[in-house]
């Protein structure tokens, strides 16, 4: 197993990446454990498919289970779900020096991030993810939120785990869609920082998708290694530094806004379909040139992933997608900021994009 240390400003902690970790949960989360319940939330989902791994992995230590189940999906990061959680943790008594288990996916790992981040006004929580994208990207870093009215994450919380135990076991369950959406995620760290990452993605990809467990660890590892190092240098995106993290989201919102944000398009889908737009872009404004797009291209299509946005079901051109392209940047005025690239590994945030340009760039990819 791989200890993956973050050093945040506002707390530190371990990542434990590796497999057969939920039957070893006790000996690594016991520590922060203070009673003999452990609140866990989960969704339906994970709790039939690993709830019984976990629960056996508890009662080996004597400690037996207390489960708040949630429906699978985004639905549940809402204020109705937010307010059945806090008061469920209040009925179970959990105090401030306690630790809730978020089991499931990003969906789980937010709502309950942000529910310990208000619970009696912060109590600990241990991450146990077990999608793709929770391993790389949602369980690390603190961000915890659920969605208003107003749009998604809109309300929320930075706050730190006290633990993350990614068990590679877990994504062999998983769907192979949201396994490839997953597998978007860890595209992006090669393609914003990493050249080397990108060409290991790009010939270890088909394995890792078909079932490699050691190579799913071993990319879960490295990119927990570079998000550990973005969180410890920006922990909570005023640098610059995190924000790279944005890269091909900010088009990807908008998709994702325009198709409903619904099954149409997955959220790793939208942003593999955001990170091809992103450096189509920066080959059209002469940053990186048309070979390395293309290849970016076709890196991301082996993956399964989409890669072209004409090929979707939108009712919308470019001027409605560059428009929902401001949405929670608080932009007043004509441009935005944009993730862009001057090669493969070399992300960088670009200030002032013009978003009439990007309306025309758009309408050519729709064609
Ligand atoms: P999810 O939690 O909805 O899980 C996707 C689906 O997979 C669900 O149906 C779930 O029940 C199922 N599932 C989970 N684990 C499984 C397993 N091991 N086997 C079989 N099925 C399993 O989605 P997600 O993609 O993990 O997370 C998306 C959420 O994460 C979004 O709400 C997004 O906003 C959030 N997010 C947060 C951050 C952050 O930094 N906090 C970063 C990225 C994304
Ligand atoms: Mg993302």
């Amino acid at each position: 197993m791989d200890r993956i240390k973050v050093e945040a400003p506002s707390a530190s902690y371990d990542v434990v990446v590796g497999t057969g970790l939920l039957a070893q949960f006790e000996e690594l989360a016991g520590p922060f454990l203070t009673s003999g319940r452990v609140a866990v939330v989960t969704d339906a989902n994970v709790r039939d498919l690993h709830g019984a791994a976990l629960e056996r992995a508890v009662a080996d230590a004597g400690r037996e289970i207390a489960w708040h189940v949630v429906d699978p999906g985004e639905g549940a990061k809402s204020w109705q779900g937010l307010e059945a959680l806090s008061d469920w943790l209040l009925e179970q008594g959990v105090t401030r020096g306690d630790h809730v288990v978020a089991f499931g996916g990003g969906v789980v790992g937010d709502l309950t991030g942000f529910a310990a981040a208000i619970h009696k006004r912060g109590c600990g929580f241990i991450q146990v993810p077990t999608t793709l994208l929770a391993h790389v990207d949602s369980s690390v870093g603190g961000k915890t939120a659920i969605n208003s009215s107003a749009g998604k994450n809109m309300v929320g919380a930075f706050h730190q785990p006290a633990l993350v135990i990614a068990d590679s076991d877990c994504l062999a369950t998983l769907p192979n869609r949201e396994l490839r959406a997953g597998f978007a995620e860890v595209l992006k760290y090669g393609l914003l920082g990493d050249a080397d990452f990108f060409d290991w993605c790009a010939a270890n990809g088909a394995a890792l998708l078909a079932g490699d467990a050691a190579l799913r660890r071993d990319a879960v590892a490295h990119c927990v290694r570079a998000k550990a190092s973005i969180v410890a240098a920006d922990e909570t995106e005023r640098t610059g530094t995190r924000a790279l993290l944005n890269l091909g989201h900010t088009f990807g919102h908008a998709l994702e806004a325009a198709t409903g944000f619904g099954d149409a398009l997955l959220h790793g889908e939208a942003v593999a379909l955001g990170m091809v737009l992103a450096v189509k872009y920066s080959a059209r404004t002469g940053l990186m040139s048309e070979n390395a797009a293309q290849h970016v291209d076709e890196a991301i299509g082996r993956a399964g992933l989409p890669t072209a946005i004409s090929a979707l079901d939108l009712d919308a051109d470019g001027a409605t997608l560059a428009d929902l392209m401001r949405h929670d940047k608080k932009v007043v005025g004509d441009s935005i900021p944009l993730i862009l690239l001057r090669g493969i590994g070399a992300a960088f945030m670009q200030h002032d994009i013009d978003l009439a340009d990007v309306a025309s760039f758009l309408d050519q990819q729709l064609q």
